[in-house]
């Protein structure tokens, strides 16, 4: 079952959304070399909180391993997901991916977005615009008349058309009362699937591709969370939160 949203729940997850991007617009304006991964998740903390939200990943249970123990995820460069804000500087050239969610009244809002710090390569800037690409690919197929599976198959051809490749374990997912609800929408599509639901006004959904430079394989570290490249090169992370509206996607995380 995909829960259908009404107009005064989707605007509720607009209220959720926004405060993400709120943080995102702080946290861009901080990464620069120097500052600490440990730092950025204090500030988004302080950011959520000081609007009425809570930091919706800080304690999300994980089958089996600890709960995930800070306010945002932070993905630096190998790293494709679920990373742990730590002690350790930004250095030039590195790429890192801050994931945030917040709960607003009950409604969350999804939304990951990957930074260069000072001077990033070309590679890099190919992955991060492959990356970025990738997601409004994906939104644009987001609407009444098409399939959950246009989403995933105008994502996949995106990133493969550029040469990386899209990670497969982790997905997009509905959201909504739950950080995850059904659909999963996947970033590619499985050869013999079955038809995939019809996108239907009232469904949202987090879309976020992860595109790898080499495989599209991954790993996790012994912490239970963090999820690397199984080759160890760099990964890019992009995401909204979107609505089904009668006419087309409406973006939750924006200002
Ligand atoms: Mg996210
Ligand atoms: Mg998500």
């Amino acid at each position: 079952m995909i829960p259908l949203k009404s107009k005064a729940e989707i605007a509720l997850m607009r209220e959720a959304g926004r405060i993400v991007a709120r943080v995102h617009q702080a946290l861009r304006d901080m990464i620069k070399p120097g500052i600490t991964t440990a730092q950025l998740n204090a500030r988004a903390d302080e950011i959520i909180r000081a609007h009425g939200a809570t930091p919706t990943f800080l304690g999300y249970p994980h089958t089996g391993k600890n709960d995930f123990p800070y306010s945002v995820c932070i993905s630096v460069n190998e790293v494709i997901v679920h990373g742990f804000p730590s002690g350790r500087w930004l250095e030039p050239g590195d790429i890192i991916a801050v994931d945030v969610g917040a709960t607003y009244r009950g409604w969350v809002g999804d939304s990951a977005w990957t930074y260069p710090v000072g001077q990033i390569d070309n590679e890099a800037e190919r992955l991060l615009s492959a990356t970025e690409g990738a997601l409004w690919a994906g939104i644009a197929q987001a609407h009444v008349g098409n399939r959950v599976s246009d989403i995933s198959r105008a994502i996949e051809q995106y990133v493969n058309q550029r040469g990386f490749t899209v990670v497969r374990e982790y997905t997009g997912h509905g959201v909504g009362r739950k950080m995850h609800e059904e659909p999963q929408v996947l970033n590619y599509v499985p050869r013999g699937a079955r038809r995939s639901p019809e996108i239907k006004v009232g469904m949202t959904f987090a879309l976020e591709p992860m595109v790898n430079i080499g495989t599209w394989r991954t790993r996790t570290l012994s912490d239970g969370w963090t999820v690397v490249t199984a080759d160890g090169k760099r990964s890019a992370h992009f995401e909204h939160t979107i609505a089904i509206m009668e006419n087309g996607p409406e973006i939750l995380t924006v200002l």
